[in-house]
């Protein structure tokens, strides 16, 4: 279109750079996993309004060995795009896994109650993928209730195979939680075909709370932020009603975590309470390890 219009261009110089640099990501992402490079932190997610630890989100990260700390961000849409988030994923569920069976077996009941992974819609989608949750879980012996399969609504959304997948999980003992709600095609059916046990709301409505014209009454001069509140506070009425919990995600102020408890919410993830952190630190938030040892970036 720069070029004014119908004229097809396949590539210019910084496309094809651009090309390069993705494709030397993916080469060196496919060495990740057998070069030891990925790790995974676990993020907090607290009961409001005391902030008690109530489970925990595993985010997959990348150690590059030149390019430092690669974002999820970055490397995960990449492995969609060429498959490998197949391989990428089972790797992060193993260790997940593995993760939340030492907690289980160290804490019993202490143990973070729940511990979520997030699924890619490709390895939702993947044939036999239920069944390669069912082996890991029996092998481990890890208690399937305790583990909650975050999926988007993109991923359950369209072929069927999403659904059929996430119904199987369902299945299995596993929660599955519904990630960035209100991000994707968000359909309401999905709440009622689905069987969602937690809704997270993402941050981009989230933040909406914060904003001091979302404190206001939605009268003239609605803001964006105003709105976005709106939702926030009505998806607690339809959460309440269906029995899913609601998590709200990206919690980054005392302000908005005491205006989430107000209109109901019961859970919260974000920097406000905590960081991804490494499994061992959260077994300094299970309240079961001696007294004098604390973990700083929690409030
Ligand atoms: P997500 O599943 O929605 O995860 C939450 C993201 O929000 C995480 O980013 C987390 O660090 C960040 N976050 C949490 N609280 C706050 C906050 O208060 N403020 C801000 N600004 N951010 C906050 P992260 O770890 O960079 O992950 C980004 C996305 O990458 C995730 O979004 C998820 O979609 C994907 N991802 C991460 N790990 C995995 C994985 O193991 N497998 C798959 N398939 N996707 C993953
Ligand atoms: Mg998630
Ligand atoms: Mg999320
Ligand atoms: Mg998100």
């Amino acid at each position: 279109k720069n070029t004014g219009g119908g004229r097809c261009t396949w590539f210019d110089p910084i496309m094809d750079q651009i090309a390069d640099a993705d494709a030397r990501l993916a080469a060196d992402l496919r060495q990740a996993i057998a070069r030891d490079q990925l790790f995974v932190l676990y993020q907090p997610i607290v009961e409001l309004p005391h902030g008690r630890l109530a489970g925990v989100e595993a985010l997959v990260r990348w150690r590059h060995p030149t390019q430092g700390l690669v974002s999820p961000g970055v490397f995960i849409p990449l492995a969609e795009r060429n498959g490998y988030i197949v391989e990428l994923g089972r790797w992060v569920l193993r260790e997940v896994v593995r993760q939340a069976r030492e907690w289980e077996l160290t804490y019993g009941d202490d143990a973070p109650g729940k511990v979520s992974v997030n699924i890619s819609a490709r390895q939702l989608r993947e044939p036999g993928f239920p069944a390669e949750v069912a082996e890991l879980l029996r092998d481990s012996g890890l208690t399937p209730h305790r583990l909650v399969a975050e999926v988007t609504e993109t991923a359950v959304l369209g072929t069927g195979e999403g659904l059929h997948a996430v119904r199987a999980l369902h299945a299995l003992g596993l929660r599955v939680a519904l990630d960035d709600f209100g991000t994707g095609q968000s359909s309401l059916s999905l709440l009622v075909d689905c069987p969602v046990k937690i809704l997270k709301v993402d941050k981009s409505f989230v933040d909406g709370v914060a904003d001091p014209a979302a404190q206001t009454a939605v009268a003239d001069g609605v803001t964006e932020a105003a709105e976005r509140a709106v939702i926030v506070d009505g998806l607690i009425v339809i959460t309440r009603g269906l029995r899913i919990e609601a998590v709200a995600e990206g919690v980054e102020t005392a302000g908005q975590a005491d205006r989430l408890h107000r209109m109901g919410y019961r859970f919260a993830q974000g920097f406000h309470f905590a960081r991804p952190m490494p499994g061992p630190d959260i077994a300094l938030l299970l309240g079961v390890i001696p007294a004098g040892r604390k973990v700083d970036n929690l409030h």
